[in-house]
């Protein structure tokens, strides 16, 4: 491990070390809305390079990931998507809302944008701007990361069927 002596011990309980090792490896699943997702690409590209904090492997499918990643407004219809693939990611899983469309709906106040993606899945981190920059999201990743090692939300809170969210 990095700055650690090759001689030296280190104690903790698991539950702290269990924390640590998560918030070091982070797997965000490869999901973008609109605009802001192609600040997300650029996060995870060379000149930001979020793999300095262990969360640039995108993976394809939810099974593999532990973070969500909301990049962009939310229609109504990909409403139940986003919320059956939060659903396929096993536990422990976090969500960051990126952009004020994924948080508040933005500049799309109407009847066919979520008007905040916390009303389908439990947010963890938001992440300002319109767009979120690359930095802003690396610090939404680094807040996150304390967040874990805090042991903030091990499990999700019981949400209501997608159904009946974009119905809302
Ligand atoms: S917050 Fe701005 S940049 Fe991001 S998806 Fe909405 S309109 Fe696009």
């Amino acid at each position: 491990m990095a700055g650690v002596d090759d001689h030296a011990v280190m104690f903790g309980n698991l539950n702290r070390l269990t924390a640590w090792a998560r918030s070091n490896s982070l797997w965000p699943v490869q999901f973008g809305l609109a605009c802001c997702a192609i600040e997300m690409m650029a996060t995870a590209a060379s000149r930001f390079d979020l793999s300095r904090f262990g969360a640039e492997v995108m993976r394809a499918s939810p099974r593999q990931a532990d973070v969500m990643i909301v990049a962009g407004r939310v229609c109504q219809k990909m409403a139940p998507v986003l919320r059956e693939l939060y659903d396929l990611m096993p536990e422990p899983k976090w969500v960051i809302s990126m952009g004020a469309c994924a948080s508040v709906g933005g500049v799309f106040n109407n009847y066919a944008v979520v008007q905040g993606v916390d009303r389908v899945v439990p947010v963890d981190i938001y992440v300002p701007g319109c767009p979120s920059s690359p930095e802003g999201l690396i610090e939404g990743v680094m807040q996150l990361q304390e967040k874990i090692r805090r042991g903030g939300r091990p499990l999700a809170p019981a949400m209501p069927p997608a159904g009946e969210v974009a119905r809302a």
